[in-house]
């Protein structure tokens, strides 16, 4: 068993806890937590381990009568690794806390690539993986963005990507963040650093991205424009992204109109917290102009295309399993369909 512990029980490292509770070569040992609120409730109701992060946490959680097994740094000498996910202000700090205690540490995408040197997508460069202390899962739009290019550049070769963002402005929770009512380009200043942060796991694809905040909380979506490395038509890209792992092609002829109906399936199909780990590209929308100049729309649930990609993250930095058996063990334990032979 894989020892594995949590450091920031929130939107990521809440939705990767429960993923590592499913997987039968995992144990969750424990997951870090700064107040004892409702999330930590829930989490001793359901047997999740809660460790305090100091002396003031403690008294916190024992006031208010929530039991906890112990420290952070009791937490760290039991895993064999931990998934940072405290989130852009505090995780890069903790590393050398990792280093010093011998312990593996996954990062999230809000981190520098710089900061482990190796940003991981299970559909890409799984094997590189293999070893390291340190892994960067990079961030949800990235991730997005990796399969679908993959499919397109092991299938045709991708000259170059060219792709607008529209940004859910904030998390469902975060009821602090705005804009509620405008349309905010973010940056201004162009390009996003989208494109960049895709060439830290497909180093050779040419992309350039540009990205707006819109007041949505439950998904990005992504208008791609990519020039292919040969003529090809609307059919074999669909079935080039059918056969993509962890890609769902979705059909507005079936209800699939907007965001909103993603995540309506994702609640009718029973997933948790309305989960949606797939990146999904609408059926319609593959369109080829010109024999090679590919356009689509892209959608990404912001808060689960990344759990999946965690858990292969775990296996493939401890070596135990191949990719192709990881993703098997990841998408079956997750309800994700595999993919049309
Ligand atoms: P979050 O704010 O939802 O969760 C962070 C959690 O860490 C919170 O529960 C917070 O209380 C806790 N925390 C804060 N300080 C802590 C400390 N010192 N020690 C322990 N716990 C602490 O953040 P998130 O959205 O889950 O983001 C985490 C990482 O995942 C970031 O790098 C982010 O960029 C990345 N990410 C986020 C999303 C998303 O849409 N939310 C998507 C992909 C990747």
């Amino acid at each position: 068993m894989i020892r594995v512990g949590v450091n920031g029980y929130g939107t990521i490292g809440g939705r990767v806890a429960d993923a590592v509770t499913k997987q039968k070569d995992m144990e969750l040992v424990g997951v870090t937590k700064f107040t004892p609120d409702y999330r930590a409730r829930l989490a001793v109701d359901r047997g999740i381990p809660i460790y305090h992060l100091d002396a003031d946490g403690k008294a916190k959680f024992e006031k208010a009568k929530v039991p906890t097994s112990g420290s952070l740094q009791d937490l760290l000498k039991k895993v064999d690794v931990m998934i940072e996910a405290t989130g852009e202000e505090i995780a890069s700090g903790n590393k050398a806390m990792y280093e010093k205690a011998g312990v593996r540490a996954i990062f999230e995408g809000g981190e520098e690539h710089e900061l482990t040197g190796f940003s991981f997508n299970s559909n890409c460069n799984y094997d590189g993986a293999k070893g390291r202390k340190f892994v960067r899962v990079v961030s949800c739009n990235t991730t997005g963005l990796c399969r679908t290019l993959h499919a397109l550049k092991t299938n045709f070769g991708v000259k170059k990507a060219r792709g607008v963002l529209a940004r859910r402005a904030a998390d469902p929770q975060e009821v602090g963040k705005g804009p509620i009512d405008a349309v905010v380009p973010d940056p201004v200043t162009l390009p996003s650093h989208h494109g960049p942060d895709v060439m830290t796991v497909l180093p050779d694809v040419n992309i350039t991205t540009m990205a707006i905040k819109i007041p949505t909380t439950h998904m990005h979506l992504h208008s791609l424009i990519v020039t292919l490395g040969k003529k090809v038509t609307a059919e074999e890209v669909v079935a080039a992204f059918q056969r993509e792992q962890r890609v769902m092609v979705v059909e507005g002829k079936s209800g699939f109109k907007s965001t909103s109906h993603i995540i309506d399936w994702a609640r009718w199909k029973g997933r948790p917290r309305n989960d949606v780990y797939e990146a999904c590209i609408w059926k319609e929308s593959v369109t080829v102009v010109d024999d090679n100049e590919l356009y689509l729309f892209l959608g990404v649930q912001q808060e689960s295309i990344v759990t999946p990609e965690n858990i292969d993250a775990i296996r493939a930095m401890m070596g135990t399993t191949s990719q192709a058996e990881s993703v098997r063990m990841t998408n079956s334990s997750l309800g994700i369909a595999e993919p049309a032979k």
